[in-house]
């Protein structure tokens, strides 16, 4: 479980995250969903220690992280535009961070067989990271952040590069990976339509606010109010 606590997070006078309660359950996989400048990417990298909360309090499992560095805080992160090692074959990125905390040799070549498979790059271990395509390299990143096998894996529009079928394409990957794995997971994205598909539960955000959260039956049968109901009503 994730617990954000009255965070606040200001750049001048301007409210980047208003007051924000969210309680993320173990094992979901939640959608942080709203428009642009709505502070969704600032609440995930507050979660991942990224940002520095003027007031409140992050709590992972049950620990109070809000002093923690983002090294220290047990979790898996994916940006839309991911940094692979390109010097490094699929393999040898996946195995990264095993190897820094110097896991035996027959682990690491376990875990790391066993996530590309589930990411559908069993027959890629050998590539390097320019020699796959976006999607791929996205399902590559996932499986990195995965490895370590973090309590909690944060993901900022991680398909946002890509083209419509790829990232509906990877979505059925996110899922597929997320029923595997049970790993705490909260996806940023603006899509409606991602949000709905792949996440069990959403919370729609609105300049610095949490407007609404829950599964996504609820918000579409029962919405709070008339921008939620708006901003879900755009799904084409
Ligand atoms: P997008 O969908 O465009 O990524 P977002 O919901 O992720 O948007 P945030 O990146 O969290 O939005 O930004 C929320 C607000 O805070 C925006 O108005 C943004 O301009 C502002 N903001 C974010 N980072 C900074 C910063 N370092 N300095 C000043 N303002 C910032
Ligand atoms: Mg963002």
């Amino acid at each position: 479980m994730i617990t954000v606590t009255g965070a606040r997070k200001n750049y001048g006078d301007f409210a980047a995250l208003d007051d924000v309660d969210i309680e993320i359950p173990s094992g979901s996989l939640t959608a942080l969903l709203g428009p642009s400048g709505s502070g969704k990417s600032t609440l995930l990298r507050s979660i991942a220690g990224l940002e520095t909360l003027d007031h409140g309090t992050v709590r992972i499992a049950g620990k109070d992280v809000t002093d923690v560095t983002p090294q220290k805080r047990d979790i898996g992160f994916v940006f839309q535009h991911y940094a692979a090692f390109k010097h490094m074959t699929v393999r040898e990125n996946v195995a990264f961070g095993l190897k820094i905390r110097k896991r035996p040799k027959a682990e690491i070549t376990k875990r790391v067989d066993d996530l590309l498979e589930i990411v559908g790059l069993g027959g890629f271990q050998n590539r390097y990271p320019a020699q796959l395509s976006g999607g791929q390299r996205q399902r590559m990143a996932l499986a990195r952040a995965l490895a370590v096998d973090p309590q909690v894996l944060l993901l900022d529009e991680p398909f946002g590069a890509l083209d419509a079928k790829v990232r509906a394409d990877l979505r059925t990957w996110l899922r597929r990976l997320h029923d595997e794995v049970h790993v705490t997971t909260v996806l940023v994205t603006h899509d409606q339509e991602e949000a709905l598909d792949v996440a069990d539960r959403i919370a729609v955000m609105n300049a610095g606010r949490i407007e609404q959260i829950g599964a996504p039956d609820e918000l579409y049968d029962r919405p709070a109010n008339t921008f939620v109901m708006s901003f879900l009503g755009t799904v084409s």
